[in-house]
């Protein structure tokens, strides 16, 4: 296994920004502070970045709001063009953008890949978005007025993004609001910055005009962006992350009456019925699971299979879990990478030995790996008891806990257990069932015989406590439009006399 930083990986990194892009240029913080961003599968400095202050957020959110009027003012088709160009261009530059998150985050690179085009996709679905922005025109009921609805853009935003997915978290926020006509801030995860970055000089070699989009990354999240959400030149918050943080930022909102889109942490239940095929639950679960490592708002964290099938799909899911090779994830033979760092490692090794005390059984892995990274076993626990800590918490790792169930009800009564509602994963032949499922699930996205649903066209959000609004979608362009109802008086009236 590598585990140094290669020459030739140097030299890529030495290309990269690491500036604060403020106003359409790139500059150090203002206090002159850099931080380190780390390879989680090595554990060595990567880059140094500038470490945003205050200040630079102040000034980063000063150059949104002045850009906003002459933004909002461009024909729909120019923006729709920048970001189209912007497509082109991350397509164009995919296996940069795949080794910049490979190395600051540690996935494999195909899984990068993988993420490269899921991501820029958001800014070709968006390109197309961007000149469809309607309104309405209708007659009142009692035929005497007229009813004009207009969509205008809802200002400057403030962007927070975690580092799971360093790409397509950005440009599922970025592509809709420079479709809409916003400006915005972007403060990228501290532990990821370098993906961001990349993207933004994309950005600027794609013609976005100075002040659209300002990035700030930064060490001090709530010292930076604490005065730009109490600040009135600011229309919109959209942040990705953990409900934990996410709560504390709608509080922090109230005071403005902010616009909130809030993309949160979630508690998948993976359902296997009886009558599924089971093969594909198999694939599909080892999907739904190892995606991205386990670490991802839409893993599944909880299979619950019916009693009768528990058996074959435990056997057959182990065998494929043992298949993974973890390695650093530019290792050709890499099919996992380290977790992102020492304290998501610890979490993960933390719940397993404390499932395993409370008599779940180990049937795979169940150990962090030696040697430097942050790395970790496929694992999967069977027997596992119902109120353990494994089943109530995002896991964020490669571990698959397995439970049985009786019954369709108890099936769902057990799926919706929980504060969150972000995605359920379903296996079964039944049409029937599927309809039931829809309607009964407490969840925003419902994946029947698939492993990922995941995709720009639909709209990817949560209900509970896995967040507010929508993102991708027809719906996700809503998110930066205001609504304003322009009520005509009878325009025949003055014929009446
Ligand atoms: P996190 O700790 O909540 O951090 C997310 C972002 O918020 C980071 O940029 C972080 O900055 C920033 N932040 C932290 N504290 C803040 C504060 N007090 N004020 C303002 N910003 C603050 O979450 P994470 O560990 O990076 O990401 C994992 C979580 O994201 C999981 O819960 C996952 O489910 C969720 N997620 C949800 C979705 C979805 O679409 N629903 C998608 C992906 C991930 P620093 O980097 O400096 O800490």
């Amino acid at each position: 296994m590598t585990e140094v930083i290669t020459d030739q990986e140097q030299a890529f990194l030495a290309k990269l920004p690491t500036g604060l892009y403020i106003d359409g240029a790139w500059r150090p913080s203002s206090s002159g502070a850099e931080f380190e961003v780390l390879d989680p599968a090595t554990e060595q400095v990567l880059a140094r970045v500038a470490d945003a202050t205050p200040d630079d957020g102040e000034a980063a959110l000063e150059a949104a709001h002045r850009a906003q009027r002459s933004w909002e003012k461009t024909a729909p088709r120019e923006r729709g063009e920048i970001l189209r160009r912007a497509f082109e261009l991350v397509t164009a530059r995919a296996d940069e953008f795949a080794l910049a998150m490979t190395l600051e985050m540690g996935k494999p690179l195909a899984e990068s890949r993988g993420e490269v085009a899921y991501g820029a996709e958001f800014l070709r679905w968006f390109s197309e978005e961007a000149p469809r922005i309607g309104g309405r025109y209708s007659t009142s009921p009692d035929g005497v007025n007229r009813l004009l609805v207009v969509k205008r853009p809802v200002g400057p935003c403030l962007f927070i993004t975690p580092w799971n997915f360093p790409l397509a978290m950005a440009t599922r926020k970025i592509a809709p609001a420079i479709a809409a006509g916003c400006t915005m801030v972007l403060k990228p995860a501290a532990l990821t910055p370098l993906t961001a970055l990349l993207l933004t000089s994309v950005f600027e070699e794609a013609g976005l005009p100075p002040g659209v989009l300002n990035v700030i990354p930064t060490t001090s999240a709530g010292a930076v962006t604490g005065p730009l959400i109490k600040d009135s030149r600011l229309r919109k918050l959209s942040f990705t992350g953990s409900t934990e943080v996410g709560r504390r930022l709608i509080a922090d909102s109230a005071d403005q009456v902010l616009r909130v889109s809030m993309e949160l942490g979630g508690n998948a239940p993976f359902l296997v019925f009886e009558d599924a095929d089971i093969p594909s639950a198999v694939a599909g679960g080892v999907l739904a699971k190892m995606r991205n490592g386990g670490e991802a708002c839409v893993a599944a964290n909880r299979f619950l299979v019916h009693e009768s099938v528990a058996e074959e799909f435990t056997a057959a899911f182990v065998e494929r879990m043992r298949s993974f090779t973890p390695a650093r994830g530019t290792e050709p033979s890499s099919t996992i990478g380290p977790l992102v760092d020492a304290a998501t490692r610890d979490k993960v090794d933390a719940l397993v030995s404390e499932a395993v005390d409370d008599g779940a059984n180990l049937a795979l892995g169940g150990r962090r790996l030696e040697g430097a990274g942050y790395f970790y076993e496929p694992t999967v626990l069977t027997d596992v008891p119902r109120g353990a800590r494994i089943l109530d918490e995002e896991i964020f790792g490669p571990v698959a806990p397995i439970t049985t169930f009786a019954t369709e009800e108890e099936a769902v009564e057990l799926a919706n257990s929980t504060p969150f509602g972000l995605v359920c994963f379903a296996y079964t032949r039944s049409l029937d069932r599927t309809m039931r499922l829809a309607e009964e699930l407490e969840t925003g996205m419902l994946g029947i015989n698939a492993g990922v649903v995941s995709n720009p066209a639909a709209p990817f959000g949560g209900v509970k406590q896995s967040g507010l609004g929508r993102e991708g979608g027809l719906e996700g362009i809503d998110e930066y439009l205001e609504t304003c109802y322009v009520g005509i008086s009878d325009p025949f009236a003055s014929r009446k006399g």
